[in-house]
């Protein structure tokens, strides 16, 4: 019961990475808040769930482009549970189009889901972490925060984005007891990857000196790592859990 008595939220929570991680953060004792879009039946999900793990789930709608949805996902948390531990910035989207086809609108969308989401969600956390003295902050970056990708200008610059601002925040944060890092995973096999036909799959999975795709409790078990006291010195980091992509082929 490595979360016992910390209370977590994870945005994007509602589906792949995010709910793997919300689940094997129930299993460890924590209370856990799925933010994510309005829609679908999140408040049923999360009373499934706090059934399933005999714990507490609770699902608050969050845009992680409204700093007002996100600064109220924070000051309706620490209302009801009284603090926040550990937050899961994991909200994001995929975009797949050559540059030179690519318009302002698509390109402006990632961007501010994918980097400025982060900003948000980092940025109303560390305002109750300071003031706790204490928490964790965990950052979705990706591999593609570190490589290129032919037709993906939008995404990469987004998750370069969020590496870097993750040692900006750690180095700001850790005087004040808060410590902020990002995880970069490989492919894992999520929705995300829903739009890519069966050749473009099997060419990202070569790519993998490990002969697959990730699974989301891979990179789960990482959040559960950093978001931990397990992780007590560690700071500015991007861990990679990536099945050997970055290692080279
Ligand atoms: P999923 O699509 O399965 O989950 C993403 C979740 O984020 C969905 O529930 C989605 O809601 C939600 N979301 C989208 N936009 C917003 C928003 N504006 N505000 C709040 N929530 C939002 O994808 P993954 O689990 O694969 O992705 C999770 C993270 O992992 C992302 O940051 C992604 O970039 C990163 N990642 C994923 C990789 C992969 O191969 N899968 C590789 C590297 C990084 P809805 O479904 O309603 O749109």
């Amino acid at each position: 019961m490595r979360m016992k008595a910390k209370n977590v939220i994870v945005t994007g929570g509602a589906s792949g990475i995010g709910l793997a991680s919300v689940e094997r953060c129930l299993e460890e004792g924590a209370s856990v808040v799925i933010a994510d879009l309005e829609g679908g039946d999140g408040q049923a999900r999360a009373a499934r769930l706090a059934e399933q793990y005999d714990g507490h789930c609770l699902f608050k709608a969050c845009d992680v482009t409204a700093t007002v949805q996100v600064d109220r996902l924070f000051a309706d948390t620490v209302a009801e549970l009284g603090s926040v531990e550990a937050v899961f910035n994991n909200a994001g989207i995929g975009g797949i189009c050559p540059t030179d086809e690519l318009g302002d609108d698509d390109y402006l969308k990632v961007i501010d889901i994918n980097l400025n989401g982060v900003f948000r969600v980092a940025r109303a956390a560390l305002r109750v972490m300071v003031r706790q003295g204490s928490g964790s902050i965990v950052n979705c970056a990706s591999i593609l925060g570190v490589f290129g990708q032919s037709q993906t200008a939008a995404y990469t610059a987004a998750k370069g984005g969020v590496v870097n601002l993750t040692r900006t925040l750690a180095l700001e944060a850790a005087p004040k007891g808060v410590r902020v890092n990002a995880i970069g995973p490989g492919y894992i096999d999520t929705p995300l990857l829903e739009a890519l036909d069966d050749d473009m799959l099997q060419g990202l999975i070569d790519l993998h000196p490990l002969g697959r795709l990730g699974r989301p409790e891979e990179i789960a078990n990482a959040f559960l790592f950093l978001a931990s006291d397990e992780a007590s010195f560690v700071t500015g980091a991007h861990l990679l859990v990536d099945g050997g992509f970055t290692t080279g082929k």
